[in-house]
């Protein structure tokens, strides 16, 4: 664990990794923070605060989470030098210690690394984007009953259009591929045509459908849904919702129950079991809508997947208070959602909440479970008694603004004081 520019804390311990991938997590873990630019700081201070009250509440100090401060984005290029936007130190502390945190990230305009984020997903391998959207009672939604919307998006991470395979209309690989196309299986394309090549493939569809069943059992939910536009595209979109159904069965036979074998437990689903069904993407944002609470669990691929976790996120009131994690095996970067909202930086006013309940998640990954029921209690009541940051206060009447820093006292708080 050699660093250029780091030096490790010395009072904690590595998460170890098993040979299937999952983790070992010590009393002490080592957890790698990334701040982030602009407002990360404040978010980031406030952060902490509140998952090490929750933890020390919890376990009394026996355990407790040991920070090492790694550097990315403009603080970055400040520690490393000019275009050193994510150092190899800090993928390094990332591949030692497993799990780590980050906040928003400036994205360099013109020139640098494309985009961190990117970056850090591929170098890591972390396939599943996952995004749990449940409603915070008070906060403005745009429909009538937002509490019935809880679930979480497991969205396949490294594969389909995102693959970045594509030939730009008139040059001269996009004319050979459509000329290809024509020769070789008689199917027209418009002559003046861009071209995107959308690869899914068994091994990334099976992971991330694997991913969101352990998690469906592990956390005795009972429905998971394969989100999918196989009606139009057989092979890709068809294919993965197919390789899904294969999973369930091949690897928890015993533990899932598929929606086509449900007449044989009398259209029941037996107790203890996790139903696997599959939607039409398209009608699955429909269902979303209008029958929210009869959905669980969503594995699905990368398009569907980013159009959902945001249309969900708004659903309940927008993006502010949704969290996100990137997770392979055995690595895995949970992350605020939002930017850095440059114009509030360092004023100490930002809403921390999305960086709070990704830390939830690192909890919840970490297997800290009631650390992780805490905080969310405590935010919840933060924002019931409508003490609250300035987002969400112009839009909540008779509601109290408080700074970022507020904000994370007045969850610290309800911690201190829960049963
Ligand atoms: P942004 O930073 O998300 O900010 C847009 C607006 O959203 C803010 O002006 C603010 O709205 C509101 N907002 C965002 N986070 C908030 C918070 N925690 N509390 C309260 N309000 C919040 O989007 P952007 O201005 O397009 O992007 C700025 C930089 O962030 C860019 O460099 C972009 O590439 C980067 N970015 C990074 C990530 C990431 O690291 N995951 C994600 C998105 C963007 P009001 O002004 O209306 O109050």
């Amino acid at each position: 664990m050699a660093y250029e520019k780091l030096t490790a804390p010395k009072n904690g311990d590595a998460i170890a990794a098993n040979s299937d991938g999952t983790i070992s997590v010590p009393n002490h873990p080592i957890i790698p923070c990334i701040e982030g630019d602009g407002i990360g700081p404040d978010l980031t201070k406030a952060m902490v605060r509140v998952i090490d009250a929750a933890v020390k509440k919890v376990f009394g100090g026996k355990k407790s989470i040991v920070w090492f401060d790694v550097y990315a984005g403009e603080a970055s290029v400040a520690k490393y030098g000019e275009n050193v936007w994510l150092p190899d130190d800090t993928i390094q502390a990332i591949k030692d210690y497993k799990v780590a945190i980050k906040g928003p990230l400036t994205t360099p305009v013109g020139g640098g690394i494309r985009s961190i984020n990117v970056a850090l997903r591929q170098i890591l391998d972390l396939y599943a984007c996952v995004r749990p959207v449940r409603y915070f009672s008070g906060v403005p939604a745009p429909v009538k009953e937002p509490e019935k919307l809880d679930v979480i998006i497991y969205r396949e991470n490294t594969e389909d259009i995102y693959k970045g395979i594509e030939f730009k209309e008139g040059t001269d690989d996009a004319k050979d591929m459509i000329k290809f196309l024509k020769d070789r299986y008689k199917k027209e394309v418009n002559f003046d045509s861009g071209i995107g090549i959308k690869p899914v493939s068994i091994q990334g569809s099976k992971r991330l459908v694997r991913m969101a069943i352990q998690y469906a059992i592990e956390k005795k939910k009972r429905l998971v849904t394969l989100v999918h536009k196989g009606n139009i595209m057989k092979f890709t979109e068809g294919a993965f919702r197919d390789w899904g159904y294969e999973v369930a069965v091949q690897e928890f036979r015993d533990h899932v129950v598929l929606e086509s074998e449900l007449d044989q437990h009398g259209g029941k689903l037996p107790a203890g079991k996790v139903l696997i069904n599959d939607r039409i993407a398209d009608s699955m944002f429909q269902q979303l809508l209008l029958r929210p609470d009869e959905y669980q669990v969503i594995a699905t691929l990368n398009l569907n997947g980013e159009y959902l976790s945001d249309a969900c996120a708004a659903q309940i009131g927008g993006l502010g208070l949704a969290p996100g994690a990137n997770i392979g095996r055995p690595y895995a970067v949970v992350e605020a959602t939002h930017g850095t909202a440059p114009k509030y930086a360092n004023k100490d006013m930002a809403n921390p909440g999305s960086l709070i309940l990704s830390a939830v998640m690192m909890l919840e990954h970490l297997g800290w479970d009631e650390c992780a029921r805490l905080v969310i209690e405590g935010l919840e009541n933060t924002i019931k008694a409508k003490t609250v940051t300035y987002d969400l206060e112009r839009q909540m009447p008779g509601a109290t603004k408080v700074s970022t820093s507020q904000f994370a006292t007045h969850i610290i708080e309800k911690i201190n004081a829960a049963k």
